[in-house]
């Protein structure tokens, strides 16, 4: 595998930077990307020297360059599962190849917290380029395309579609639960807890606001709340109470779902999704309310 880093130059973006990595790893496959993705063999192709443990307690990784910036090298935690390895040289791959995220410093180390730190407003020039590297390193290992691909034949949104999208992309249920809601068709939200409280909250585009905040406790009449638990077992999918999760009531006929997954050390994930079937759509609903004032618009 090589990468043209030459073709990249002008790229800024995470996102763009990932696409048109990409897009070279697809044209030297006949088309097809590899799946999962082969982001240590990318790094190579793109000018990394060595991938090896790191020593220095406390990071998940560090890249460091060397020769006057012409050779990066990429250190990764190898105690951690095989998904964090992975996500951890995407996000160092994304240090190397994104302009400036190299120019201040040689030595880049990052910790847990910066590899899982999302966009926010008034993000200082070190906490936005970490989220930059988490951009690059999502869009890397969860492609667009090939991941919605896989995704739609799942139909409604399940935690069980969930997991065979982590296993098969090997990327952990954490950065799979973000893509998954951000490119799923149908309006679904993703929120994590650990011993009842809420760590994450991943929201696809379509789904309403949650009344819940990072740090406040599961609502305690949800499913997620009550029910029994059963480790490392996807629960069924159950019909729930908007009052229980969402800031305002949806439309009267939206059905909301919700199915609860119980991992180890009191971590909980919760799969919300928003059944908006038999809500008449915009365009029915004025005609519906215009026709009770005119009867010739029907
Ligand atoms: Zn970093």
């Amino acid at each position: 595998m090589l990468i043209d880093r030459m073709e990249l130059a002008d790229i800024t973006k995470p996102g763009p930077m990932a696409a048109a990595v990409l897009k070279q790893v697809r044209e030297q496959n006949n088309g097809v990307l590899p799946i999962p993705i082969p982001i240590e063999e990318i790094a190579y192709g793109a000018d990394i020297s060595g991938i090896s443990p790191i020593q220095t307690p406390g990071f998940q990784g560090a890249l460091i360059i060397t020769d006057g910036g012409s050779i990066g090298h990429i250190l990764k935690n190898a105690n951690s599962p095989i998904t964090r390895q992975r996500y951890t040289v995407g996000h160092e791959l994304g240090h190397w190849l994104l302009p400036l995220h190299s120019v201040k410093t040689k030595e880049l180390y990052c910790t847990s917290v910066q590899m899982t730190r999302d966009f926010s407003k008034n993000l200082s020039p070190a906490e936005r380029i970490e989220v930059e590297a988490n951009m690059f390193a999502a869009e890397i290992l969860l492609p667009d395309r090939e991941f919605k691909n896989d995704l739609r034949p799942f139909g409604e949104p399940s935690l069980q579609a969930l997991l065979a999208l982590s296993e098969k992309f090997e990327v952990s249920k954490l950065a799979t639960a973000k893509r998954y809601t951000t490119l799923n068709d149908h309006p679904c939200a993703v929120v994590t807890s650990k011993d009842c409280l809420v760590q994450h909250i991943f929201r696809g585009r379509d789904f309403p606001s949650l009344g819940l905040k990072v740090g406040y406790p599961l609502p305690p009449r949800s499913h997620s709340f009550t029910l029994k638990r059963t480790l490392k077992k996807c629960s069924e999918i159950v019909l729930a109470r908007w009052e229980n999760w969402l800031k305002d009531q949806p439309h009267a006929t939206a059905e909301l779902y919700e199915q609860v997954l119980h991992q180890a050390d009191g971590y909980i994930m919760t799969l919300l999704y928003l059944n908006m079937d038999n809500c008449p759509d915009e365009d029915e609903e004025f005609i519906e309310r215009s026709s009770i004032w005119n009867p010739t618009l029907r």
